[in-house]
């Protein structure tokens, strides 16, 4: 089972739900700003994503 990672946008702040799998990031040896590669950008305004935790650990965004 792939568990998903929570990603927000820097620019419009829509969250989205990434696999882990998928995520790759800009920098990983920034461990306090967490971008990801611009090959992952926003869906809503194409600006860049950085990553906020596992979906799921947020109780706003628990699934029924
Ligand atoms: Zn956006």
């Amino acid at each position: 089972m792939s568990q998903e990672m929570e990603c927000m946008c820097q620019q419009c702040g829509m969250s989205s739900h990434i696999a882990e799998g998928d995520i790759v990031l800009e920098d990983p040896a920034n461990v306090e700003l967490k971008l990801l590669s611009k090959l992952l950008v926003c869906q809503n305004c194409g600006g860049q994503l950085v990553l906020v935790g596992k979906a799921g650990d947020e109780p706003h965004y628990r699934l029924k």
